[in-house]
């Protein structure tokens, strides 16, 4: 999905500024002079110009460029693509690394575009179940694999800094799809593969 920005009944950025205001406010009464906090709300709204720029971007034209496979059929794997991105809960960031796979049937696909394509869906309002599924439906659906994996591991913000204040735990998510769904064989390999040493 593909924001369609524009439309005359969408808050403007002054008004979201304006919005940002209000809670600095909130925050800090009768304080939103001060030099520090003058030109926060600009840049607020200017920084979620990058920290939400996925609403912006459409998977099927990410995954568009696609090369052939030359009878290739082993698993393409990027691992450790970082990313940042913001819980929907919390407005708190959350920040990971991703791992993608998939075994091509006939086309591969560039492999900066699978890193572009973990940064599209993190760039919005997520949970990083969305986030590991939307990566595994795309894949699926625009390169049409023999199997596609996702697995996401992420330290979140609003574990750390409130409620139960936990520093170190991990979450994990994964998505299986075709043979790493149905085959332990293909799933063992690509676990071998994650876990090899780095270079
Ligand atoms: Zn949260």
């Amino acid at each position: 999905m593909v924001v369609q920005r524009g439309n005359e009944n969408m808050v403007s950025e002054s008004e979201a500024q304006q919005a940002i205001s209000t809670i600095l406010e909130y925050i800090e009464p009768g304080q939103s002079n001060r030099e520090g906090l003058v030109d926060t709300p600009s840049r607020v709204v200017n920084s979620w110009k990058e920290i939400f720029s996925g609403y912006d971007e459409d998977p099927a034209e990410v995954l568009s460029s696609t090369f052939n496979a030359e009878d290739y059929d082993g698993i393409v794997l990027l691992r450790d693509i970082e990313f940042h991105s913001t819980c929907e809960h919390h407005l708190q960031p959350f920040t990971g690394r991703a791992h993608i796979a998939y075994i091509p049937i006939e086309r591969i696909v560039g492999i900066s575009k699978l890193a572009r394509i973990v940064d599209l869906h993190a760039r919005r309002l997520q949970n990083q179940e969305r986030i590991t599924k939307g990566i595994a439906d795309d894949l699926e659906q625009h390169l049409n694999p023999l199997g596609a994996a996702v697995i996401i591991e992420a330290s979140h913000g609003c574990m750390k800094c409130r409620g139960v204040k936990k520093q170190n735990s991990i979450m994990t998510t994964s998505a299986m799809r075709g043979v790493f769904f149905d085959k332990n064989e293909a799933r063992t390999e690509l676990m071998q593969l994650i876990q090899s040493p780095p270079l």
